[in-house]
């Protein structure tokens, strides 16, 4: 079995990932990127590479969870300069980039570990063929109306003219698991793909976590939005850092 930390590699940058509307889709379907991943049809399928499982999570379960987070602590996510780079971390930017709440699972720390777990363990490792070393702890975010996350990469950074990105973070997969829909607006845009989802509750949602599919979590107009988020690394994946995110469960 590889070892959870390959060796650290230098962070090399990579270019700017942004086909144009006719070369062929980076998925190898021989169709134009405009025709297929790209594609601006409302009843289009979602891009290679991102996965959606409705009702992952039972709408009971939803609620439950959600009647037990209300009454949970929470505090807003703030601002933190990567100091290595001086270049703000997707993760850790705040102020107008990102409004959103970070609510402590005090009792339902285990179970939601546990379901999320069983999504990269049951779910995400055997469509990807691959082995997870770990994850990061989940999240609970909470979204008030005018809260939203501008568009990001979970792993990468970008230069500052924009041509290039740099992996920050061993991170390989992002997860979202969205626990209610009674909201407006909010929906996650994938503004490379020109695609966006409307979450409905229990949908497990999942996807690369390099800057190909940059994303934001459009700002919510009605309503509270709750979503859970964590990301996972592969056993061989080369490593940008010699140790897992502090925050880590390894499998
Ligand atoms: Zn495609």
């Amino acid at each position: 079995m590889p070892s959870p930390l390959t060796k650290p590699r230098p962070r090399t940058p990579r270019a700017n990932f942004s086909p144009s509307p006719q070369e062929p889709c980076f998925c190898g379907s021989g169709k134009p990127f405009r025709d297929c991943c790209g594609s601006a049809k409302r009843d289009r399928l979602p891009p290679h590479g991102v996965g959606i499982v409705p009702g992952f999570l039972d709408p009971d379960i939803c609620r439950s969870w959600i009647t037990h987070l209300h009454r949970q602590p929470r505090l807003p996510l703030g601002t933190v300069e990567a100091p290595d780079r001086g270049i703000s971390h997707s993760e850790t930017t705040h102020g107008g980039d990102r409004i959103t709440d970070l609510v402590k699972a005090g009792r339902l720390r285990r179970d939601i570990d546990r379901r999320v777990e069983r999504a990269y363990q049951d779910i995400i490792a055997p469509l990807r063929g691959r082995r997870f070393a770990w994850f990061e702890y989940p999240q609970v975010l909470r979204y008030e109306p005018g809260g939203w996350y501008r568009a990001h990469a979970d792993s990468e950074v970008c230069s500052p003219d924009g041509r290039s990105w740099t992996k920050g973070i061993d991170r390989d997969i992002s997860l979202l698991l969205y626990l209610n829909d009674d909201f407006q607006g909010g929906e996650l845009r994938f503004l490379k793909f020109r695609y966006s989802h409307r979450p409905r509750a229990g949908d497990l949602v999942f996807f690369p976590s390099d800057h190909r599919y940059v994303h934001q979590a459009e700002p919510v107009k009605t309503g509270l939005r709750w979503v859970v988020a964590s990301w996972a690394a592969f056993t061989d994946e080369p490593r940008v850092r010699d140790q897992p995110p502090p925050a880590s469960i390894m499998l």
